[in-house]
C-alpha cells in the first residue's frame, strides 16, 4: 500500500476532505491551496458523472498535469472519483485515494479492479442503497484491508423535494457500531444548498463520523458544477475553526 502523506488510520482524528466539485483550472485549485488551513486532503473531480450529457464532464486528461504541477508547490493528498477502470492507472500517478461515486456504488467490476490497486477507496452510498447493499459493495474492496475502505454517506433519495437528498445520519450511527469501516459524511451533496452545508457537517461529527467531505470553491457563482452547494473560502475558514472546537467534544482532533 503506498503511503499517504496524511495517514487515514487514526481513530482519534476527524478528517476533512475538501475542494471543488470539479477541477476547473490551475488558479481555482491554487486559490484553495494558498489559504490558511489549506486542505492536505484535497478533493476534485477530474471525470464527472453528470446527469445531463451536455453538462461539464470534467477536464479529464487535461487535469493530470495541472494536479502534478500543483504537487510541486503544495503538499497534499489528492482524492478523485474514478468512473472507469481504464482510468485507474493514469489517475494513480497523482491520486492518493480513489472515490467511487453514488452512481457507481453498484459497479462491481470497477470495485474489483480498485481492490487490486493498493489505494484507499471512499465508497459513496448510492441514491437509494440500503445499508446492507452498501456494505455488500464494500466487501468487493476487502483485499485492500478494512483500514483502507471508507464509507461515505452522501444523502439518499426521499419523498421530500426541499433538499437535494436526505442526509441519513442514522446510517452513520449504525455503521459506527456495526461495521469495521471508517465512515465519512458528505454534507454538500446531502443538503445541496450552501447555507445548510456547515450545520449538516457539525451534526455529522456528533453522529460519530470519522471524516467529512465538503465542496469548496473560491468563487461558487462561477463554478462549472455544483456551485449552489459550494462553500466559499470565508465559509470554509469558519467551518474549519468551528470543527477544531467541536471535534474534541467527540474525542477527536481535526485534520484538514
Ligand atoms: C462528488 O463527490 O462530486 C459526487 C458526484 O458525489 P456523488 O457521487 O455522491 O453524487
Ligand atoms: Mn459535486
Amino acid at each position: 500500500m503506498s503511503r499517504l502523506i496524511s495517514s487515514l488510520t487514526d481513530p482519534n482524528q476527524l478528517y476533512l476532505v475538501s475542494g471543488p466539485c470539479a477541477v476547473e483550472s490551475y488558479d481555482q485549485m491554487r486559490a484553495i491551496l494558498s489559504q490558511k488551513n489549506a486542505p492536505t486532503l484535497l478533493r476534485g473531480g477530474v471525470y464527472k458523472m453528470r446527469t445531463q450529457k451536455n453538462s461539464f464532464q470534467g477536464l479529464g486528461t487535461n487535469a493530470y498535469d495541472l494536479i502534478k504541477d500543483l504537487k510541486k508547490e503544495f503538499q497534499f493528498d489528492f482524492i478523485t472519483e474514478v468512473t472507469d477502470p481504464r482510468h485507474i492507472e493514469d489517475l494513480a500517478d497523482f491520486t492518493s485515494i480513489f472515490q467511487v461515486g453514488a452512481r457507481n456504488m453498484y459497479n462491481y467490476e470497477l470495485l474489483k479492479e480498485l481492490a487490486l490497486h493498493q489505494k484507499p477507496v471512499v465508497l459513496k452510498r448510492s441514491f437509494s442503497a440500503t445499508i446492507s447493499e452498501w456494505l455488500g459493495a464494500a466487501e468487493y474492496l476487502s483485499p485492500l484491508g478494512e483500514e483502507n475502505i471508507i464509507l461515505c454517506e452522501r444523502g439518499v433519495r426521499s419523498f421530500d423535494t426541499k433538499l437535494r437528498n436526505m442526509l441519513d445520519l442514522g446510517s452513520v450511527i449504525y455503521l459506527k457500531k456495526n461495521s469495521k469501516f471508517k465512515v465519512f459524511v458528505d454534507p454538500s451533496h446531502s443538503m445541496g444548498l450552501t447555507p445548510y452545508v456547515s450545520d449538516a457537517a457539525y451534526a455529522a461529527v456528533a453522529a460519530g463520523a470519522d471524516g467529512l467531505m465538503v465542496e469548496v470553491h473560491p468563487d461558487p457563482s462561477s463554478a462549472l458544477s455544483d456551485g449552489q452547494q459550494a462553500l466559499n473560502l470565508t465559509m470554509y475558514q469558519e467551518l474549519v475553526e468551528k470543527l477544531k472546537v467541536l471535534a474534541p467534544l467527540f474525542n477527536k482532533t481535526l485534520k484538514v
